[in-house]
């Protein structure tokens, strides 16, 4: 590995705005893992933002399940369309907040690169194959997509991300998985959860607007699926709110219940930004940091008012209730699971059935090169081999 590259860069571009002096400036970015000269114009996460878009697995978030499997039907948002709402909400709050942009659409756009087909239940089939190894977890995953498994340049494995991204990505690491990370990459961004630092407000407001995103879209495609009504959703408080500050606009009657619908979601995502901004800001001003370090030993920053925090909850357990528990999702989810464990086993079993680059792998390593090549895969891919495999069609 070639070192670490610190501090600014001849040829590195500065943002486009004036940064707030919390905000990650990317003439001073931590750097990349293999040393790279500057790309001027285009600042160093302006750049990683591009890299990310032009990567395959990026590309195949468009196939990729958020809820609803992408046959259900073609209005439902996949990984790639909630990938796209992340990074808009995230920016617009940035923006306001003048924090890093490029850098906040590089995490949002970058987030969920590691996720299974068919979202979350392929992650848990995966999880539980590999055990032994340390378990899947789409976090990790997403991090060892733009650090290794992106083949596109000559002189590296990987995207070869900023230090700032890769930090963005990586939301969440359970201590074993920190202290493994840390062995291989000291300075690496997994370092923060041994020691109990935030990482900068970039990554603080991606996470939080991956939230606000898939509330307010899962409310859209769970009424638009018919699973869950508007009725049901009126025991929200947050959702009713603004459903009734919808109905009672002049036009609501004959507008008709989609568009009162679009309108309550509109409001309800537009007060949550300005609360996140409000009370970020409010914030900031208090703990007043020096610099994105000082910002670091600090507790996260980026947060709901106490109001909307508890509103936001509500909802999310809501969800969780009536739609990612609903018995028509679990059945999908269920069948999904099947689907992604027996992949795996079939791999497994007969590791030329992948393309080369997996297929060499040994054991004990080739379990994880299994996993890699199975959650790489789009929703329509991981059927049509599960069926070429097994020769059962389970959708
Ligand atoms: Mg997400």
């Amino acid at each position: 590995m070639v070192g670490w590259l610190h501090g600014p860069d001849a040829g590195a571009a500065a943002a486009p705005y004036p940064l707030a002096p919390w905000a990650c400036d990317p003439r001073r970015s931590r750097g990349r893992r293999f040393a790279e000269p500057g790309a001027a114009p285009r600042t160093e996460h302006q750049r990683d933002r591009d890299r990310v878009v032009h990567s395959r697995a990026f590309r195949r978030l468009v196939y990729k399940t958020q809820v609803f499997v992408n046959h259900e039907g073609d209005l439902f948002r996949t990984r790639l369309t909630h990938s796209l709402e992340v990074a808009q909400i995230a920016r617009s709050a940035a923006r306001a907040l003048r924090l890093n942009e490029d850098l906040v659409e590089a995490i949002a756009l970058a987030h969920d690169l590691g996720h299974t087909p068919f979202g979350h239940a392929g992650q848990d089939a995966l999880h539980e194959r590999l055990a032994a190894q340390g378990g899947f977890e789409h976090n990790l995953q997403s991090l060892r997509v733009v650090d290794r498994l992106e083949q596109r340049y000559l002189g590296f494995d990987g995207l070869n991300l900023s230090f700032e991204t890769r930090e963005g990505i990586l939301k969440h690491c359970a201590r074993r998985h920190a202290e493994r990370l840390v062995s291989a990459d000291p300075e690496g961004p997994a370092r923060r959860f041994l020691d109990g630092t935030q990482p900068s407000l970039e990554a603080q407001l991606v996470n939080l607007a991956d939230e606000v995103a898939y509330q307010a879209h899962d409310v859209d495609d769970g009424v638009r699926s018919g699973l869950i009504a508007v009725e049901q959703l009126r025991e929200v408080p947050l959702f009713a709110r603004f459903h009734d500050q919808a109905l009672a606009q002049p036009d609501a009657a004959a507008a008709g219940p989609r568009r009162v619908l679009a309108e309550t979601l509109r409001r309800m995502l537009s007060a949550q930004v300005t609360d996140l901004v409000a009370c970020s800001s409010a914030a900031l001003d208090e703990h007043a940091p020096t610099d994105v370090d000082a910002l670091r030993q600090l507790p996260a920053l980026a947060c709901f008012g106490a109001t909307m925090r508890e509103d936001t909850r509500t909802l999310k357990r809501f969800l969780f209730r009536a739609l990612y528990r609903h018995p028509q999702v679990v059945r999908t989810t269920t069948l999904a699971r099947t689907i992604v464990g027996e992949l795996f086993d079939a791999y497994l079993a007969a590791p030329h059935e992948m393309s080369a680059e997996f297929a060499s792998a040994m054991p004990p390593r080739l379990a994880r090169s299994v996993a890699d090549y199975v959650a790489g895969m789009t929703d329509r891919f991981a059927r049509r081999e599960h069926h070429r495999l097994t020769g059962r069609q389970l959708f």
